[in-house]
């Protein structure tokens, strides 16, 4: 297949900020797209190699790529690098200059779909002595025979820069539309992502084999399952309200949830965004096999950081210690971690998703040989408002975050949020009762001590109904300069040139971010507002919702996905309850 079908679809994507829009050139671009190459150009089409599991990272220096750029076009790398420096995006650099060159070279070779995957597949291998150089000359040729247009393309993919304001909720209706003519029909393709985490395989099943297949999706070891989410609940009573029966209280761990996959002594470990975080835990690798009486498994648990000596627990920040490429063993004992196993979704060839949650803790509970390393979560059963205002307490007191409340009855459902599991937070020190995890859509630059740096943030709530990030405030408190440095060096590699069309705001701000980082933020109260864009019209037509004073509580939560992110129901519900609190004073 030609580039060119998929480079003038990204050049269609890139002028549209509409989500609608977005989707129909999708379809009508997976529709041209033959069957043998399918799961590669879906790979692309999200701006990567593989799924995210299988930790294929493309990783190039710009120099590379701007020598490149003047190897093949005989431009001067001063010249390059001065565009470069005026524009700031290279794959734009890439089609100004080149476009210079065509002029001057011969009609080269049609470059393929097959031809540009499989170069960049192979640049992504190449490590240690020479590769540099090897790099250089496998970009090089991709550029030789590229149009101006697919180079942008090709060089975005490969800076990770390509940011056509694709998310994996479009690319799944899209392949609804395509494949079985209804949007209605994702259903279908979400459960198989679900428990696969590869859209690449799903899309190439369906369009070899048919939706039929693809029903019949299968739990495979090191293969990721996409995480069960819990909802937000207010107050312990409303818990009881809401199952109306015993259900079980766990403690809520505030650390790094970990989907354990094991098959005799090999250990793969994958994020709650599913990525391998494997290299990151030696010790859990060391240990767990003994610690497990299960040959191949499935578990999940919640890694957190400990104090050694006193054996507390402690905030999940501790954990970014593990976080380094080298001198990972000189964390490791720094800074120990316990795991606490809280589900179990696989075992002995089993599939336990459709198993009742009480079933699987009963099962967890043979599986694991507890020890001061791996534990079980604490659980109790509940039965009345008291009992869980104790268990909270209980929680609390041995330093979490609160419980999560899990219906005995409910199976694990992979991938969705529902009201099976509930999470109730302990007060936090706002008057919101609360604190939301939001997203940074956008910045203003400082001043003063702040120059150069965010000054200001305007963050967003996640809307699921239309997948969209409405705005919600600005923030500018709660920084250090600590914090403010750390947050420049994870947000400048995300601004993009255009507002990416899923963010939606009235503020312009002074840059525009891909909308993927959390933090965490607590306000004083939600007021409504005729800027803010979350809850529009829900509550007043023509106004949202914002929230006043918030303050930045120093906490980047890198393991959640926007998505993860507070949503707009859960806003109308604080502020629902915050009306109420008024009217009773
Ligand atoms: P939140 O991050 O506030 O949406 O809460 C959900 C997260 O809490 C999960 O993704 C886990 O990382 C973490 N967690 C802590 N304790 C538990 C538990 N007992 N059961 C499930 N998740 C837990």
């Amino acid at each position: 297949m030609k580039f060119s079908i998929i480079s003038d679809a990204f050049q269609q994507m890139e002028a549209t900020t509409k989500r609608l829009e977005l989707t129909d050139i999708l379809v009508k671009l997976i529709q041209e797209i033959p069957e043998d190459v399918i799961a590669k150009a879906i790979y692309l089409i999200q701006g990567k190699l593989r799924p995210n599991f299988e930790g294929v990272e493309l990783g190039i220096a710009e120099k590379l790529v701007m020598r490149a750029m003047s190897k093949s076009s005989g431009i001067p790398l001063k010249k390059i690098e001065d565009d470069y420096n005026k524009g700031g995006d290279l794959g734009q650099t890439a089609e100004n200059i080149l476009q210079q060159k065509i002029q001057t070279t011969f009609a080269s070779e049609v470059i393929t779909l097959e031809k540009v995957y499989d170069t960049l597949f192979k640049i992504s291998k190449l490590e240690g002595k020479g590769s540099q150089e090897m790099k250089m000359k496998y970009v090089s040729s991709m550029l030789n025979d590229a149009t101006p247009q697919e180079s942008k393309f090709i060089l975005k993919i490969l800076l990770g820069t390509l940011r056509l304001g694709i998310a994996e909720n479009t690319v799944m209706d899209a392949l609804a539309i395509a494949f079985t003519g209804k949007k209605e029909n994702r259903e279908i393709i979400e459960n198989a992502y679900n428990v696969s985490s590869d859209l690449g395989k799903v899309a190439e099943v369906i369009s070899t084999r048919g939706v039929e297949e693809i029903e019949k999706f299968q739990i495979k070891l090191f293969s990721p399952i996409r995480p069960m989410l819990a909802d937000r609940i207010k107050s312990g009573e409303e818990t009881v309200e809401k199952f109306q029966e015993k259900f079980a209280a766990e403690y809520k761990l505030d650390g790094e949830r970990a989907q354990i996959h094991k098959q005799k002594d090999k250990i793969e470990i994958f994020s709650r965004s599913l990525e391998i975080i494997t290299s990151y835990y030696p010790d859990i690798v060391e240990k767990i096999s003994k610690l497990i009486i299960s040959e191949d498994v499935i578990l999940e648990a919640e890694v957190v950081a400990m104090n050694s000596n006193s054996g507390d627990f402690l905030p999940f920040q501790e954990l970014m210690h593990r976080r380094r490429k080298y001198e990972i063993e000189e964390a490791v004992t720094k800074y120990p971690i316990t795991v606490n196993f809280f589900d179990v979704l696989f075992s002995e060839g089993k599939n336990c998703m459709d198993m009742r949650y009480e079933e699987r803790r009963e099962l967890l509970e043979k599986i694991i040989k507890q020890d001061d390393f791996a534990r079980l979560i604490p659980m109790s059963i509940i039965e009345s408002k008291e009992q869980v205002l104790e268990v909270l307490e209980n929680s609390i007191n041995s330093g979490c975050e609160g419980l999560m409340l899990k219906h005995l009855d409910s199976t694990y459902r992979a991938g969705i949020r529902g009201s099976n599991w509930l999470k109730l937070k302990r007060e936090y020190q706002n008057e919101l009762g609360d604190s939301l995890d939001l997203v940074v859509v956008g910045a203003f630059f400082g001043k003063g001590r702040r120059t150069g740096k965010y000054g200001t943030l305007l963050l967003s709530t996640y809307n699921d109904e239309e997948d969209v990030f409405p705005s919600i405030c600005k923030v500018g408190t709660g920084f250090t300069d600590e914090s403010l440095d750390q947050l420049y060096q994870i947000l400048s590699p995300k601004v993009t040139l255009k507002k990416n069309p899923r963010i939606v705001s009235e503020m312009e701000a002074d840059v525009w971010f891909e909308p993927e980082l959390v933090i965490e933020i607590v306000a004083s109260e939600i007021t409504q507002s005729p800027i803010h864009k979350t809850a529009l019209d829900k509550i007043k037509e023509g106004t949202g919702l914002a929230l006043r004073f918030p303050k930045f509580t120093g906490k980047i939560r890198t393991e959640k996905n926007s998505e993860d992110a507070s949503t707009d129901e859960e806003v109308i519900a604080l502020y629902k309850v915050q009306k109420k609190t008024e009217n009773q004073e």
